[in-house]
């Protein structure tokens, strides 16, 4: 690979194990952030926070599947990350979200979760965004944080607009439940 020095959240070929530990954290992490609106409004904010965090590094499957290996030492000294992390791909998985449940917010969560994922690795270089073009191979690092907080700020607005019709629907069935 070849990580951008100015990001200081590179995982370590020396130390596999604590670098894959440290990945699902901080992609667990980010995970969460750019649809805690989402998770804050919901019924099930533990289920769909936990949903999140696992969901965060989801997308480092791909790496499982291009080593033909669970070595994480094999994982960690690849040449690049596979052309699943890009633009692209996040795409067709928020689109496939979309198909299988009919639920967009859905989609967008799974689409939101997986871009973060794609904005972190790609700060540290060795990502195709925009495959099947060759470059660029990663992006700067502010696109990381800028990016998240974007996706936070959408799923804020979403989460305004679904709350208000979902707190009437229970009130109304508040008052039928007591009889009014
Ligand atoms: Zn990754």
């Amino acid at each position: 690979m070849s990580p951008y020095s100015a990001w200081p959240f590179l995982s370590d070929p020396n130390h596999p194990f604590l670098s894959a530990v440290w990945a699902v954290l901080i992609h667990g992490g980010i995970g969460v952030l750019c649809v805690a609106p989402l998770i804050w409004r919901s019924d099930h904010r533990i289920r769909y926070a936990v949903l999140a965090f696992v969901g965060g590094s989801v997308l480092d499957v791909d790496h499982f599947i291009a080593a033909g290996s669970l070595n994480l030492h094999t994982i960690e000294t690849m040449s690049g990350r596979p052309a699943t992390h890009s633009f692209g791909f996040v795409i067709v998985l928020g689109v496939l979200t979309l198909l299988l449940t009919r639920r967009w917010i859905a989609a967008w969560a799974v689409f939101a979760v997986n871009l973060t994922h794609v904005l972190f690795d790609a700060a540290g270089g060795g990502v195709q965004v925009l495959y099947p073009l060759a470059h660029p191979v990663g992006l700067p690092w502010l696109a990381c944080p800028i990016g998240t907080l974007a996706l936070f700020g959408v799923s804020a607005v979403l989460a305004g607009g679904l709350s208000r019709p979902r707190r009437l629907d229970r009130s109304r069935q508040g008052v039928a439940h007591v009889g009014w």
